[in-house]
């Protein structure tokens, strides 16, 4: 046998072995009606790519990957889209946010939700979801690093978590939950922070908001901002998201690119400061072009932490928002939200307060 085939052969039988530990868990499942439901609602992601290209694992499959799941739920699942993340459309954003709320409206045994979705863009698909999912059960994005059929997948251990997370009481309330690592983070802090290693996913200076324990889930903290069912933000009735586009400064940034977003049908733009200064630097004459046609302007730092006050900006006159503390690519979820109610600058700048 070559080593080639030994490798498969070797995938192979350790697959067959998580089929079958996981057959064990779902035949548990069935037998355990009183542990929670919860209803994996897949996206695609590398959570589902087989790896070598190609195909991807359906929802039902990577449910087999997560061997003990019917330990601490009854698991369900469908199949949204399998797509790599970066290829879900604003739409398909739209879309998965109406069909969880549909599982919540219409289902009220169903404790919650697990979504997997590539890692790529993940956070900014959980923050859409924090703050359009009008329900307290639990939403936890869940994905993985390395693709299945790989040395040390850890895409099952991370649903596995995920399910225990959507599945626990205490989980109620707290927002979209990113679980990775045994490591849970609000949706609206998390960030990937390495292209290629297992620890990516990180909430910077937040810190963790709890962890996924052999023993049980514990949580540290909670999310003050407004999100899910204090959120005002109802996408019933909108069909499209308007164009927020974000702009980042770096020395002599031509202020052209800023104009060009406008007159290219941008509704809103977030521009990454250097720093907590607002003026834009070199940007601030496409910035000021911006403002007279009425396009919101976020002002929002590109150092990855830190705050901008509403009153700096609000310094620059009218139609300049502090983005507070939201990083450019979370800036830009909600800004794309306000803009579906409101387009007056100091009611977005009072949402940036609030979420
Ligand atoms: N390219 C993948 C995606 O974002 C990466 C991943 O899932 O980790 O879909």
């Amino acid at each position: 046998m070559s080593g080639r085939s030994t490798r498969s052969a070797l995938s192979l039988a350790s697959f067959a072995a998580l089929a079958l530990a996981s057959a064990a868990g779902l035949a548990q499942t069935r037998t355990a009606p009183e542990v929670p439901r919860v209803r994996l609602v897949a996206t695609g992601g590398t959570i589902s790519a087989r790896g070598g290209g190609g195909s991807r694992l359906s929802a039902e499959e990577i449910l087999q990957l997560a061997p003990g799941v019917g330990r601490y739920a009854q698991a369900e699942a469908e199949q949204f889209a399998n797509v790599a993340s970066t290829a879900l459309t604003l739409d398909q954003w739209i879309r998965l946010a109406g069909r969880l709320n549909e599982l919540f409206d219409r289902d009220a045994g169903l404790a919650g939700a697990v979504v997997t979705c590539g890692t790529d863009s993940l956070e900014e698909l959980a923050y859409f979801l924090h703050l359009t999912v009008r329900s307290s059960r639990p939403v936890v994005v869940v994905g993985a690093m390395r693709s299945a059929g790989t040395p040390g997948y850890e895409g099952g251990a991370n649903l596995l978590d995920g399910f225990r997370v959507a599945a626990q009481p205490e989980s109620r309330g707290r927002g979209v939950l990113v679980v990775f690592n045994d490591e849970i983070h609000s949706a609206r802090e998390v960030t990937k922070t390495d292209a290629l290693r297992l620890q990516t996913f990180q909430s910077g200076s937040y810190g963790l908001m709890g962890v996924v324990d052999p023993d049980r889930v514990v949580f540290f903290r909670d999310p003050l901002k407004r999100h899910t069912v204090t959120s005002e933000f109802d996408l019933t009735g909108v069909s499209a998201l308007p164009r927020v586009d974000i702009l980042l400064f770096y020395q002599g940034a031509p202020d052209d690119l800023v104009r060009a977003a406008v007159d290219n049908g941008a509704r809103g733009l977030v521009i990454a400061m250097a720093g907590a200064d607002v003026t834009g630097g070199s940007l601030a004459p496409g910035i000021g072009y911006a403002i007279r046609k009425g396009i919101p302007v976020a002002a929002a730092t590109r150092t990855g932490s830190g705050r901008i006050a509403p009153a700096s900006a609000s310094r620059l006159g009218e139609g300049l928002v502090a983005a507070e503390d939201l990083v450019p690519l979370k800036a830009r979820v909600l800004l794309m939200l306000a803009l579906t109610k409101t387009r007056s600058a100091s009611e977005i700048q009072r949402m940036f307060t609030e979420y």
